[in-house]
């Protein structure tokens, strides 16, 4: 894969704009585009009166060692960094889970929720204990203290399913200063679990 930063559009552009782009920036032709994925997007808002659009993009192209040699000395145009998790392990193809301990997973925040899906996806069956309510209940014991200003000591914005949280406004981590790039997992399942896909890249 060939990542392409810097790729510059206005605000309002149409969205054929962006493959249009890429294809005059790599000097490749529309057919020898296999595919590609925005990785990143933000915004250049210095001059209001014309908000561009900047885009990294990850692309799938013929003769991808070609391009690349002909594009040696653009910063902008490089192999694109390998982002793909790497789990620890995984279990044996004979392992037996129901004759195995299985490993306890203390919380069900952001943290324990990670901990006991990268555990299932490596073939172990965690137990995940939490000691607040589920999310629910939770909502109203929380919302009955920011509202009514009654506190529930064991079910609050600090305990129960989806940890601290779940009350959030929803901010996500940039992914800016991540060379592992872990969050690229997180926001992965997320949008596996149903959220917009464009949370991968705004
Ligand atoms: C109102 C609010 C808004 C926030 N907004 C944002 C945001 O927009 N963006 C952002 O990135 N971060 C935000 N945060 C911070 C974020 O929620 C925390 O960084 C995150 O929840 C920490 O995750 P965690 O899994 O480590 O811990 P927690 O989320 O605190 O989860 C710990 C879990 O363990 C459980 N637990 C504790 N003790 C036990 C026990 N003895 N046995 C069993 N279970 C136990 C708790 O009930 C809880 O569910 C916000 C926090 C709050 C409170």
């Amino acid at each position: 894969m060939i990542r392409v930063t810097e790729l510059r559009l206005p605000l309002d552009h149409p969205e054929a704009d962006l493959r249009a782009a890429l294809l005059l920036r790599l000097g490749v032709t529309d057919a020898a585009l296999r595919s590609f994925t925005v990785f990143k997007r933000s915004h250049d808002a210095r001059k209001k009166t014309a908000i561009v659009l900047i885009y990294t993009v990850d692309c799938e192209v013929d003769d991808e060692a070609a391009v690349l040699a002909g594009h040696a000395g653009d910063a902008h145009i490089k192999p694109s960094p390998d982002t793909r998790y790497r789990f620890v392990g995984h279990v044996p193809a004979d392992w037996r889970a129901s004759e195995r301990a299985r490993p306890l997973v203390v919380g069900f925040g952001p943290c324990g929720l990670f901990a006991a899906l990268v555990l299932a996806q490596m073939g172990l069956r965690p137990i995940v204990l939490e000691r607040g309510k589920e999310v629910r209940e939770r909502t109203k014991d929380t919302w009955g203290l920011w509202r009514q200003g009654v506190l529930k000591p064991e079910s609050n914005v600090q305990f129960g399913e989806g940890g601290a949280g779940t009350f959030s406004d929803g901010k996500l981590w940039s992914q800016i200063s991540d060379p592992r790039h872990l969050t690229r997992k997180v926001l992965t399942e997320f949008v596996k679990a149903g959220a917009p896909e464009e949370i991968l890249y705004v």
